[in-house]
């Protein structure tokens, strides 16, 4: 059997710099934050900003869940998609909601560009793009409605594409020019060091075993306990684990592949490429294509694995029936460059919510028990905004944005039904898109 090229977090993350301590003691703060991935650490530093003691307490090392383990897209899309969102919500509704990601993708570039964060952040919109005729007119309709969301989304037919130089098997368009892509790696780890530099006192390889439903509030780990006043959990997939929120986040497996460099002969025969524009399909189940500041390409998407249960799978993600799957499909789309090797595969735990947008709140006897999780594949914008209505909320202030997420989240259903019901959906969105992959081949 082939053995894959393999890194056990992402080639973000090549070189980890040395964990902060492990707790060994118990300590009190005003806030015990668990979990120390964008979420945890922007929800830190806001809470920093208002004066607060804070602790986070994090199980490996910040970067080791999603956080440093995505794509890199920093996109304005709530929701499953863009046109998953006209079907689902009135129009009111919908642009309530592109609002805020938008507003949240804003945030990002600011607090980049006022931190001077060098992330690799390349601000060249993204583009939704067809590789079949019929996706063409899906994507027609949905430039059509988002002028109705307030949107600047621009149709490009096959000539405007070629234009932008971009790879001919991606058909026509719609670009977002608000957003692009990053280095997901370099952001946690400037993060990292903002929030140790500001006060904030993060402790790696420290699992919190168990969270009190109490006042003060108790997180206690092997080494020690933190007593807070109040607690955030921001964990995102593992949150079932800690026994909180159970089944409010449905755990799904994304592998993704990074290419060598192309050369520039390599680029010019894809077309150019030159926009450098985040590129994802218009499937039911998406595939990713983004170029890295080393002109590798980025890909993934599509293929999920859906475990059972709701607890993550404690094991290492070597997963060559999903590595050789995106691979397929990434040389069916490139195929003016079959000679480009495929550098390094791995993959990463999305946690979901069941309309694919974040839940935020405050639970326990006390309400003193915060949460913001499940952002299905949207947190880099979204989490530092997120991180605002957490830290108001934990202040007892009322955010102006906080409204737009206020929805009964509903949980997923226990198993087996979870795991009959998420893997049917899954297998139906996969043969449809089977068959728009076989009618490309058949062009
Ligand atoms: C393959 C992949 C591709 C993605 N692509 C994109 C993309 O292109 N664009 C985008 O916007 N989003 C993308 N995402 C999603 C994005 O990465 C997440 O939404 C975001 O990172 C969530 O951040 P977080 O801090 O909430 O969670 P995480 O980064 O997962 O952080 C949670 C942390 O909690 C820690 N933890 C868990 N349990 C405990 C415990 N008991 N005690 C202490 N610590 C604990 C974990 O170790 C982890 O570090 C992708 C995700 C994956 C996996």
């Amino acid at each position: 059997m082939r053995k894959f090229p393999f890194h056990p977090v992402s080639p973000w993350l090549h070189e980890l710099e040395t964990a902060q301590p492990t707790l060994a003691h118990n300590i009190t703060a005003d806030v015990v934050v668990i979990g120390g991935g964008f979420t945890g650490l922007y929800t830190a530093l806001e809470l920093r900003k208002a004066g607060l003691s804070v602790v986070v307490l994090e199980k490996d090392f910040s970067g080791a869940g999603g956080s440093g383990r995505n794509s890199g897209y920093c996109d304005g899309i709530i929701g499953k998609d863009l046109p998953s969102l006209l079907k689902l919500y009135k129009i009111e509704r919908a642009r309530e909601l592109c609002d805020f990601a938008m507003v949240a993708v804003r945030k990002l570039e600011a607090f980049i560009a006022d931190h001077q964060i060098e992330c690799e952040y390349e601000a060249k919109g993204n583009i939704m793009a067809a590789v079949h005729p019929k996706q063409v007119k899906k994507l027609e309709k949905v430039s059509q409605a988002t002028k109705a969301l307030g949107l600047e989304y621009t149709f490009l037919d096959r000539e405007a594409m070629r234009e932008r130089g971009i790879p001919a098997p991606f058909i026509a368009g719609v670009f977002d020019a608000v957003g692009g892509i990053l280095n997901p790696g370099l952001l946690i780890r400037a993060i990292r060091k903002m929030a140790i530099e500001k006060g904030v006192q993060l402790f790696e390889n420290t699992k919190v075993l168990e969270l009190t439903d109490s006042a003060p509030v108790q997180a206690h780990c092997e080494g020690g306990t933190v007593t807070a006043q109040s607690a955030v959990i921001a964990t995102n997939v593992y949150a079932n684990e800690l026994g909180w929120k159970k089944r409010l986040i449905t755990p799904i497996c994304a592998a993704m592949c990074e290419t060598e460099p192309l050369t520039p002969e390599q680029l010019s025969v894809l077309g150019g490429w030159h926009g450098r524009e985040g590129i994802y399909t218009a499937h039911e189940q998406l595939e990713n294509y983004r170029l890295t500041a080393r002109n590798t390409i980025i890909t993934g998407g599509k293929h999920v694995n859906i475990p059972y249960g709701f607890k993550v799978p404690d094991k290492e993600l070597y997963l060559p029936q999903l590595f050789t799957k995106i691979e397929s499909i990434f040389r069916e789309r490139f195929p003016a460059i079959p000679e480009i090797k495929v550098q390094t595969f791995w993959a990463g735990w999305i946690g979901m919510t069941l309309d694919f947008m974040p839940a935020i709140g405050a639970t326990g006897k006390h309400r003193n028990v915060h949460y913001g999780l499940g952002f299905s594949g949207h947190g880099i914008p979204q989490t530092l905004l997120v991180a605002e209505l957490i830290a108001d909320q934990v202040q007892g202030k009322k955010h102006p944005l906080a409204k737009v997420l206020q929805r009964k989240v509903i949980a997923a259903p226990p198993e087996p039904i979870k795991w009959i019901g998420s893997n049917a959906l899954s297998a139906v969105f996969s043969a449809i898109d089977a068959v728009t992959d076989r009618q490309v081949r058949q062009l």
